[in-house]
């Protein structure tokens, strides 16, 4: 075997990004993306979607709105509800996968004729059920009252 620098480069680069995660405040910085963000209506009628922990202060009124007032135990509950939503996904995909993909691999070639089947079936019927249930949460999550600083 040859030298491998590409596992190499794969190996660094994972090294530098757990290094990163196992200090609070960058990882703290690294995955709002992923996180729902949260609506701030002002006082004065101004509405405005930040992350968790983040200030804003109104264009407007010039409030400022700290979402920091936000226990943390309840935005995780939430933060929970919409993960579980994201795994669901993941896992009928990964279910869809491991009936078909046998069948086509082991069985016959011939299943990959169900592969559009079960794209319509995917989008037609699993996604607007789930796309419904994940707006539920949504429209459920708590409303928090906040004091402007
Ligand atoms: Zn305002």
């Amino acid at each position: 075997m040859g030298p491998r620098c590409e596992s190499n480069t794969c190996r660094r680069r994972f090294q530098s990004s757990t290094h990163r995660t196992s200090r609070g405040d960058v990882r703290r910085t690294m995955t709002p993306m992923g996180k729902p963000p949260i609506t701030i209506t002002c006082e004065c009628g101004e509405t405005k979607s930040v992350a968790y922990g983040q200030r804003w202060v109104c264009d407007r009124c010039h409030r400022a709105w700290n979402t920091q007032q936000i226990p943390a135990e309840e935005y995780e509950g939430l933060l929970r509800r919409v993960r579980r939503h994201k795994l669901e996904v993941v896992a009928m995909g990964a279910i869809a996968a491991a009936v078909l993909i046998p069948l086509i691999v082991v069985v016959s070639s011939g299943f990959v004729i169900l592969i559009p089947a079960a794209m319509m079936t995917w989008l037609f019927l699993v996604l607007p059920v789930w796309r419904r249930r994940y707006r539920r949460t949504a429209r459920e999550a708590p409303r928090w009252e906040l004091h402007p600083e």
